[in-house]
């Protein structure tokens, strides 16, 4: 039997807003018509995913509270997303609320766990600290939508094999990284899934060549990526200050 493939990508926020994560409606619409246009690949949902079915997963990372239209958008094509939420942020100004969660759960679309708190280099987190964010992540959303979660996304794309282990006694048991890589692979029992970010400098062209499964294309994903692991790594400090910063002004905008 053939390897399933899942190209599985990655958006922020979906609104007329500047910034690297932040895609407006009109752009996002384009690309849903694209991927619809796919030769290759249609939508599945998250759970298709987990039962290693091929095709495309949208999914959202942080659970703001554009996402609640981008769900809309997603129907409008017949699509269903994955919204991975951070658990303190729930009903917090610019977040989703429970009640949307439980919505939009309802609607049919798939919640997973972004952790507790979106808690930056989980690589290197002692072991009780990562489990304790992926259970608590975790329990908060089921008990809003009232059904088991055993899905997370990884913030910041700080995955390492070492925090399998503690993610999976957590309870999640498929784990959605940054890395670009279109099959999954197993350690420790537990199911780790790539993901292709969606900037909103990405043109939508290439897009367009990524779910034609364009070999070229998504070498090139895979190099930034690499090379973005590469000054991650050099400049870890740096970047998790910058990012702790850039977390409190997005919170401090918020409020
Ligand atoms: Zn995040």
């Amino acid at each position: 039997m053939s390897k399933s493939i899942q190209l599985i990508l990655m958006y922020h926020k979906i609104i007329d807003e500047e910034g690297i994560y932040a895609l407006p409606p009109k752009r996002f619409r384009k690309q849903l018509e694209i991927i619809q246009k796919s030769t290759k690949l249609s939508v599945i949902t998250c759970e298709e995913a987990l039962h290693n079915k091929s095709g495309i997963v949208i999914t959202f990372d942080d659970g703001t509270d554009d996402n609640y239209t981008a769900a809309s958008i997603l129907e409008e094509f017949g699509m269903k997303g994955t919204f991975f939420v951070i658990g303190n942020r729930i009903n917090q100004k610019g977040f989703l609320t429970a009640q949307q969660i439980k919505e939009l759960y309802q609607r049919g679309h798939s919640i997973g766990t972004h952790t507790f708190t979106e808690y930056f280099g989980l690589d290197r987190a002692d072991y009780q600290t990562a489990l304790h964010e992926w259970k608590q992540g975790r329990e908060t959303i089921e008990d809003i939508i009232g059904s088991k979660v055993n899905f997370g996304s990884v913030p910041g794309g700080y995955y390492s094999p070492k925090m399998v282990q503690p993610t999976y006694e957590a309870g999640v048991e498929h784990l959605f990284t940054s890395e670009p890589i279109l099959t999954r692979w197993c350690v420790n029992h537990c199911w780790i899934y790539g993901r292709f970010t969606v900037y909103s400098y990405s043109p939508d062209e290439s897009i367009k060549k990524l779910v034609e499964l364009s070999k070229l294309e998504i070498a090139k994903d895979k190099f930034i990526w690499n090379t973005k692991k590469t000054v991650k790594k050099v400049f870890r400090k740096q970047y998790l200050f910058f990012y702790e910063w850039y977390k409190q002004s997005r919170m401090k905008l918020n409020k």
